[in-house]
């Protein structure tokens, strides 16, 4: 075997410490660290991972990084090479089940750590899902289809025209629902914009992903798959809709609006959370979707679904800090652009040296449309008179829609018209609850859905 074979992926300090105990990539090791003692797999290593640590794979299943400076020992017990494998089983096929159609853009989801190579590869035939997930053949006939195998922030204009369009063409072949396999990083872009490109869906769309892959014991893999699959053949919600973990404990799923929801925390499995609002629902196996309120579009199939797949680019979004240059801005409308939404501090504020910047924007034929990035409440620009100094300058207030959302409303509006009025009509015009008439009280539950963690908390300090 090559040394590049042998160490495969592995530089530096990490490198030397396997070079100079003579252990390589699937030798099973017994490996003493000032930290203590560990059993397992040494695993190759992505050429993107840092060069300070070994990995190993534990019997457990879990893979632990070892710091190569920590390194005393390492006694080899011979050589196990595994090929990840997910057993491939032809899906069954069942007249009385509805079909549904799962889209595959890419993201944790679709991925496994492929241990030749040590670099995470799409998983996605319908064989392999039943394969890994077979509770999804008791609730639908799945058909799959890859359109792409990104990590979701390299979804662009082109995937989601390419995803929307998909959306369409499936819905019109008569599915009972739409599962979107994508990264959970940007999914809450994808779904705003999917909420503004395919209108009036008479079926359920649902989109989905994982923030641990499924090679590892704490997936969510699974689970928010077999939530997704069972809202898109059962529920009676026609909307785009985001499929993730509930609380910590598993116990659900939640459901959430396409235009309100956010990823707000970067490695907890409960990252999605409705702002603003209240879910649309609850997903379980045992209890199926619970709809926490009525207000949803309804299932009915003999309604048409509308594309309206267009998108212009040229649109940015300028998150405010204090001591912003008017340059940023300047550079923004030199460079061509024809859409800013601004996340504004506060109530929706900019500094006094942007104005002139601003005007030159909106002089220039620049849309340009204030959000909050509190990200909960409304932009308010009548209450200081430096909210109606901007409104003067031309600057737009876009009420409670949130800053990404506002970003892909207006490139999707500007794919329709650059008309100043036209402009500020449909941005105020909602499309898919992406501005809401009020916020509830209980729209400001941080801890959707987290709920024994709050129980916990308020036992912990007697409330
Ligand atoms: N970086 C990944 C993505 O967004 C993370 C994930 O899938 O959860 O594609």
């Amino acid at each position: 075997m090559s040394g590049d074979e042998r160490w495969k992926g592995y530089r530096g300090p990490a490198r030397e410490a396997l070079i100079r105990f003579g252990v390589g990539v699937w030798e099973d090791v017994w490996l003493r660290s000032r930290k203590g003692e560990f059993r397992g797999l040494v695993l190759p290593r992505n050429e993107t991972a840092d060069d300070r640590h070994v990995v190993l794979k534990l019997e457990t299943g879990y893979n632990v990084g070892i710091a190569a400076d920590s390194i005393l020992d390492v006694v080899s017990k011979g050589r196990r090479e595994a090929h990840y494998h997910i057993p491939e089983r032809e899906f069954p096929t069942d007249p009385d089940k509805p079909r549904v159609t799962l889209l595959g853009t890419g993201g944790t989801i679709a991925s496994r750590l492929d241990y030749r190579t040590g670099a995470v590869i799409p998983a996605f035939s319908p064989g392999e899902l039943y394969g890994s997930v077979p509770e999804l053949a008791d609730i639908c006939n799945l058909r799959t289809e890859k359109l792409y195998a990104v990590f979701s922030e390299n979804m662009g204009p082109e995937q989601w025209i390419g995803l929307a369009t998909a959306v369409a063409r499936e819905i019109e072949s008569g599915v009972d629902g739409i599962v979107i396999g994508h990264g959970t990083d940007t999914m809450h872009h994808t779904a705003a914009v999917l909420s503004f490109m395919v209108q009036d869906p008479p079926v359920p769309i649902v989109m989905v992903g994982s923030q641990r892959s499924s090679d590892r014991p704490s997936s969510d893999a699974a689970l928010n798959l077999i939530h997704a699959a069972l809202t898109a053949a059962r529920s009676d919600i026609a909307e785009v809709l985001v499929c993730m973990f509930g609380p910590t404990s598993d116990r659900y799923g939640l459901l959430h609006r396409g235009t309100r929801v956010r990823k707000m925390h970067s490695s907890s499995r409960s990252t999605f959370r409705t702002i603003g609002d209240i879910p649309v629902a609850l997903v379980s196996r045992e209890e199926g979707v619970r709809p926490l309120r009525r207000d949803y579009r309804k299932r009915r199939k003999d309604r048409r679904v509308r594309l309206d797949a267009v998108f212009d680019d040229r649109v940015g979004i300028v998150y405010y800090y204090p001591g912003m240059k008017p340059d940023v801005v300047d550079a923004l409308v030199e460079r061509g652009y024809r859409g800013i939404v601004i996340a504004g501090t506060g109530l929706g504020h900019v500094n006094k040296p942007l104005y002139p910047a601003l005007r030159r924007a909106v002089d220039a034929g620049v849309h340009v449309f204030m959000t909050v990035q509190t990200l909960w409440g409304y932009v308010q620009m009548y209450v200081y008179d430096t909210g109606r100094d901007l409104m003067d300058l031309g600057v737009v207030p876009a009420a409670n829609m949130l800053p990404e959302v506002a970003y892909m409303k207006l490139g999707w509006v500007l794919g329709h018209t650059h008309d100043r009025d036209e402009v500020r009509r449909l941005m105020r015009t909602p499309v898919a609850n992406e501005v809401t008439p009020r916020e509830p009280p209980d729209g400001y539950l941080v801890l959707q859905g987290g709920l024994p963690e709050v129980e916990r908390f308020l036992k912990k300090h007697r409330m």
